[in-house]
């Protein structure tokens, strides 16, 4: 390293620092050959509706690193041994002067022949040198009751191996959901639309509705008014966590108007009005 003009003392500050942070172990040889943490890897999940209700075991395939099994992690082909780097002597570190109006100042920062770890090994030849190798592993996966897409598994360290010994990472599985033809989820809850006659709407009615645990009765009762929705309690979607509990499905009741009528309908429908008509007339009597 060349002598540099320190007339600027902002200079001469960096300096100092760089040579402090150097020797206090930061980017020398400790740092550079301590064990890493692996990184966490990611995997997308498709679920169809009543997997992602009730929760379900599937069994996944994740590619990831592994650690090395021909040199133990270590990168180094085995029965080699590593040869000390002539540049720093096997320090990882190499230590310069700076002759300054204050005095001499050392700087010590990484030796850039080696790389800081002070020696070169032969690269094992199944993993090229990184102690890591990419392998395909099958993970049985417990997805609990209640997720949606946008949900987020994590499986504690069966992300990828870490470096020189370091622990794994972990593995993320994001959830994906996919629609049903019929029942649509909100949140807990489970929202359903049921067609009914004018008739049955007046008169009240059992219908057989679709739920997510198979059909099930569901009584409309006399006089329902268009559009209004019937609670079928507990029978939506178990919350995350509280499997014992659980949403309900909500059923909209759209009632149907005929467009047409036979003769006969339309007969008695006008005897019902008529029936109407009298009944207002007598009532304002
Ligand atoms: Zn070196
Ligand atoms: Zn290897």
């Amino acid at each position: 390293m060349g002598t540099g003009d320190y007339s600027n003392p902002f200079d001469l500050f960096e300096s100092l620092f760089e040579g402090f942070g150097g020797m206090g172990g930061m980017g020398g040889r400790a740092a550079r050959n301590r064990p890493m943490q692996g990184d966490d890897e990611a995997y997308n999940l498709v679920l169809n509706f009543k997997e992602a209700v009730f929760g379900v075991e599937k069994e996944i395939e994740i590619t990831r690193l592994e650690g090395c099994n021909t040199c133990d992690g270590t990168g180094a082909k085995p029965g080699t041994k590593p040869t000390t780097c002539k540049t720093c002597g096997g320090q990882g570190q190499v230590v310069s002067s700076t002759r300054t109006p204050l005095g001499i100042f050392q700087q010590v920062s990484a030796c850039n022949t080696c790389g800081g770890t002070g020696e070169f090994s032969t690269p094992c030849n199944t993993c090229g040198g990184d102690g890591r190798v990419r392998k395909t592993k099958r993970i049985s996966l417990k997805v609990p009751a209640g997720v949606d897409s946008g949900s987020r598994l994590r499986v504690r360290s069966e992300g990828n191996a870490g470096r020189r010994g370091g622990p794994p990472g972990d593995l993320y599985v994001f959830i994906d959901v996919l629609s049903d033809p019929v029942l649509k989820r909100d949140g807990t809850n489970i929202l359903y639309t049921c067609k009914v006659s004018y008739i049955d709407a007046i008169l009240g009615t059992t219908v057989k509705v679709p739920t997510v645990d198979g059909m099930v009765d569901l009584k409309i009762p006399s006089g329902t008014q268009p559009g209004t929705t019937l609670v079928m309690s507990k029978k939506g979607v178990p919350l995350l966590g509280k499997s014992n509990a659980r949403g309900d499905q909500l059923v909209r009741v759209q009632v149907e108007i005929p467009k047409r009528l036979s003769s006969d309908e339309r007969k008695l429908i006008e005897e019902l009005s008529n029936l109407n008509k009298a009944q207002t007339a007598n009532s304002r009597r």
